[in-house]
C-alpha cells in the first residue's frame, strides 16, 4: 500500500512516523518551502505524549519541554490564585506520562527527525484530490500529479482535501487570541522558573501562560471576543497597545508579560461545521483538517496525533483491497471521541469551571492503540 500524507504539520508528520513504524511506504507533501521555527506553545497531555514515546520520542521531548506541575487558575484583576489543579507527578502516576508545555517548533522538529528526509516533498502545494477507481489522484499547483492507493488530509482547518469533496467554508467563531513569546528572565509568575500553567479568567476573556523551550521562553495565549474577523489569513501581526487595551484594568502581571512578548499576533479562532464524512473509498482527513477545534481544552494537536497512530493501526492491518474498509473503522473508532471533545473545547474556562480540568480520565486516560494487537 502506498500512503500520500498532505501536509506536515503535527499531525501529518505522527502520521508518517507511525507508518514507517509498521512498515507502510508512504509521502508527505508540504506547500512551505522550508520549515520554520513557527507556533507558539503547545500543551501535550499524556494522552498524547505515551503515544509519542511508541514512536520513539522520550528524551527529545523531556530535552524540550517543561514538565507542568500544575494549572493555577487566577482572578483576573487582582491576580489572587482561585484554585491549584496538580499535574506533576499525579499525572505520571494516574496517566503514565507527563504533561508537558512545549514550542510547537520543538515537537515539530523531533517528529521531523522520525521521518526519512527524501519522504518529505517541501514546497508541493496540493490543489486537489481526486478519486480513481482503484486509488486517488493528487493534483499539485505546478501541474504535476501522483496516484497512491490512499491520501490522507492533514492539511490544516483549510483542508484543500476537504474541500475537494465538501463544500463547507471555515467559519469565524467570534473569539480572537493575541499570542506571542516572552524571554523568561524576570517572568512573574515564573521568576523562580515555576513549571506551571497560569490562567487569569475573566467575564467573557482569559489569559493563558506557560514556559516552553526548556524554561527559556513563556508563552502568552489571550483570548477574547470581537465581532468579526475581516482578514483574510488566520492571523496575522498585532500591536502590543492593542492587546494591552483589550485587556486594559486586568492583573499588571497580564499586562507586563504582553508587553514583555517579543512579538505577538492575532488569531480569529475559526470552525467548521463537523456533521459530514471523513472518508471517501481512498482519501480520508485526519488533525483540523477533519475536526478543528477551539483551543480552550488544549487538545487540537493531542487529538492529532491520536488520529494519526489509530490511523497507522488501522491501515496497517488492511491490505490494499481492504483500505475503504480500514479508513471505515478508522473513523468509527475516531469520530465519537473527537466530537465529545470539540464540545467540551467550546466551552471557555470560568474560575469553577477550569475544576473540571480535574476530570480528565476521559481524556488523559485514553490509550487508542488498545484497539490493535499491538496496543
Ligand atoms: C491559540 C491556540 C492555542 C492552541 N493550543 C493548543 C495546545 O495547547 N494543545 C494542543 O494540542 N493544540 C493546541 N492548539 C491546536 C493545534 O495548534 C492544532 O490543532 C494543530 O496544530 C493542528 O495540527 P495539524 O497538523 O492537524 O494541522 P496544521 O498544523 O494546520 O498543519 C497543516 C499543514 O498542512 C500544510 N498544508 C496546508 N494546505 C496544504 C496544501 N494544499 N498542500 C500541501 N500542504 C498544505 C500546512 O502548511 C501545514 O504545514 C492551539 C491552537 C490555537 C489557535
Amino acid at each position: 500500500m502506498k500512503v500520500a500524507i498532505i501536509g506536515a504539520g503535527i499531525t501529518g508528520l505522527t502520521l508518517a512516523a507511525a507508518l514507517r513504524r509498521a512498515g507502510i511506504t508512504c509521502c508527505v507533501f508540504e506547500r512551505a518551502a522550508s520549515f520554520r521555527r513557527i507556533g507558539a506553545g503547545i500543551q501535550l497531555s499524556p494522552n498524547a505524549v505515551r503515544l509519542l514515546r511508541r514512536l520513539g520520542l522520550d528524551t527529545e521531548l523531556a530535552g524540550t519541554a517543561v514538565r507542568s506541575d500544575g494549572v493555577e487558575v487566577r482572578h483576573w484583576k487582582n491576580g489572587n490564585v482561585v484554585s491549584w489543579i496538580p499535574l506533576g507527578d499525579d499525572c505520571e502516576r494516574l496517566f503514565g506520562a507527563p504533561y508537558y508545555l512545549m514550542h510547537r517548533a520543538d515537537l515539530h522538529n523531533a517528529l521531523v527527525d522520525l521521518v526519512p528526509a527524501g519522504s518529505v516533498h517541501l514546497g508541493s502545494t496540493c490543489v486537489e484530490v481526486i478519486e480513481r477507481d482503484n486509488g486517488a489522484q493528487v493534483v499539485f499547483a505546478d501541474g504535476s500529479n501522483i496516484t497512491v492507493d490512499v491520501v490522507v488530509g492533514a492539511d490544516g482547518i483549510g483542508s484543500t482535501v476537504r474541500g475537494s469533496s465538501f463544500a463547507d467554508e471555515p467559519h469565524y467563531s467570534g473569539q480572537t487570541v493575541y499570542r506571542g513569546l516572552a524571554p523568561a528572565t524576570a517572568q512573574a509568575p515564573f521568576r523562580d522558573g515555576e513549571r506551571k500553567s497560569v490562567i487569569w479568567v475573566g467575564e467573557g476573556k482569559h489569559v493563558v501562560s506557560y514556559p516552553v523551550a526548556a524554561g527559556s521562553l513563556i508563552n502568552i495565549v489571550a483570548v477574547t471576543a470581537d465581532e468579526a474577523w475581516s482578514r483574510e489569513s488566520w492571523s496575522t501581526p498585532a500591536r502590543v497597545g492593542d492587546a494591552r487595551a483589550a485587556f486594559a484594568g486586568w492583573d499588571t502581571v497580564v499586562l507586563d508579560l504582553i508587553s514583555a512578548a517579543d512579538s505577538l499576533t492575532k488569531w480569529g479562532l475559526h470552525l467548521r461545521s463537523g456533521d459530514f464524512p471523513w472518508s471517501g473509498q481512498f482519501v480520508t482527513l485526519a488533525g483540523d483538517a477533519a475536526h478543528p477545534m477551539l483551543p480552550f481544552l488544549a487538545q487540537g494537536a493531542n487529538q492529532g496525533i491520536e488520529d494519526a497512530m489509530t490511523l497507522a493501526g488501522c491501515l496497517s492491518q488492511a491490505t490494499f483491497s481492504d483500505a475503504t474498509l480500514a479508513l471505515q473503522r478508522y473513523e468509527q473508532l475516531r469520530r465519537p471521541r473527537v466530537s465529545a471533545i470539540q464540545q467540551y473545547s467550546a466551552k471557555p474556562p470560568t474560575s469553577q469551571g477550569t475544576q473540571a480540568l480535574l476530570d480528565t480520565a476521559w481524556i488523559f486516560g485514553h490509550d487508542p492503540l488498545s484497539e490493535f494487537n499491538d496496543g
